[in-house]
């Protein structure tokens, strides 16, 4: 499918069964997860626009590049967390804007509880980070609200999904390329994607 992208290198497959084994502890579940979500960001980011820069070696004057556009990262309450710290290694000038949601159980539609934007944007680029794509709605409901704030760029990384999830995540908004470990097989009657790793945020947080 157009602009979904499951990683193919080998350490990420490595430390994705590493992530999925029921016997890893939180320590280290946290460890893989903070990984993961640097080494997928590393391939969602090598379309990001550089601008010239001059700059002295020790050596000798030279000519580099600089990140161009500012970057904010978004992670999705609460499993979204724990991406972070992996990412933001990679990008320490990023802003960080979390973004809550819970399911309304009347219209089974998500609602923002938590969203502390401000009125005009302050960044061009947005990586909306999650561990579990599993129905999409968190998803789209993200990509919602970062479009009305102004973002003109957004990527969905993510560690997991389902078919289900990224089907209303790509037809929802066709534009926002969606990175992953994996894509797995199915979503369960209770929304768990299958085989999966379980409650990303309970594995995270000990809970
Ligand atoms: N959220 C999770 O933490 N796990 C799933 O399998 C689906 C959603």
């Amino acid at each position: 499918m157009k602009n979904v992208y499951e990683s193919t290198h080998p350490l990420v497959k490595h430390k994705l069964t590493r992530l999925r084994d029921k016997r890893t502890k939180p320590k280290k579940f946290r460890e893989l997860v903070r990984e993961l979500a640097a080494l997928l960001t590393y391939e969602a980011t090598a379309d990001l626009a550089t601008r010239p820069v001059s700059i002295e070696t020790p050596l000798a004057p030279t000519e580099g590049d600089d990140l161009k556009e500012k970057i904010g990262l978004v992670p999705i309450l609460r499993a979204g967390l724990g991406m972070v710290e992996g990412v933001w290694g990679l990008m320490p000038s990023a802003e960080v804007w979390h973004i809550g949601l819970y399911r309304d159980e009347q219209t089974l539609k998500p609602v923002a509880y938590y969203n502390r934007l401000p009125i005009a944007p302050t960044v061009s680029v947005c990586l909306i980070l999650d561990p579990m794509l599993a129905t999409g709605g968190s998803a789209v409901a993200t990509v919602d609200i970062l479009k009305d704030w102004g973002v003109k760029k957004i990527k969905f990384v993510a560690l997991i999904a389902a078919p289900e999830g990224i089907e209303f995540l790509h037809n929802t908004h066709p534009d926002v390329p969606i990175h992953l470990a994996s894509i797995d097989d199915h979503l369960n009657e209770i929304g768990y994607i299958v085989p999966g790793l379980g409650d990303a945020g309970d594995r995270q947080f000990g809970t």
